[in-house]
């Protein structure tokens, strides 16, 4: 059975290949349900001049379009390398419940250390990370469109 999850990553790692040589960045990532392929999503971020454009993004995003569904909890997601924060943030809010992945935030490193700090700076308190963020929550009405009504 872990034939099949080996099948979905050296897919993506092809992909992820693919996508250098097409001189975007070495990140494919795969949407699967009941066996069969939802959609496909490949970095290109420099392509698009969007930050946000990782391989998992795309294929969650293509993904939603195509089921019209905002919930892909039947769907497995396979991504060449382990998600950043920002993917796995995506991979959240999508309702994705199993992820594969076919080289890990430490071994990514070796290329590109920004996932990795990345997660290490999550741990930190909030004086010691280097994003600032100011909360005016007591001085203005954040929970107003919350009760907004259609
Ligand atoms: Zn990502």
């Amino acid at each position: 059975m872990a034939e099949i999850h080996d099948y979905w990553i050296k897919k993506c790692i092809r992909m992820a290949e693919d996508n250098v040589k097409a001189g975007q960045s070495p990140f494919a990532s795969i949407i699967v349900r009941n066996g069969e392929a939802v959609s496909y999503g490949v970095n290109d971020a420099k392509a698009s001049f969007d930050p946000t454009a990782h391989g998992e993004m795309r294929a969650i995003q293509k993904a939603g379009r195509k089921l019209q569904t905002l919930n892909l909890s039947d769907c497995v997601l396979y991504t060449n390398c382990e998600p950043c924060p920002m993917c796995l943030g995506a991979i959240y809010w999508s309702g994705i419940t199993e992820v594969w992945y076919g080289l890990s935030i430490e071994e990514q490193a070796e290329f590109d250390t920004l996932p990795k700090e990345m997660y290490e700076e999550f741990q930190k308190a909030d004086t010691e990370k280097k994003l600032s963020m100011k909360d005016l929550s007591s001085r203005v009405e954040g929970r107003r469109p919350f009760l907004v009504k259609e």
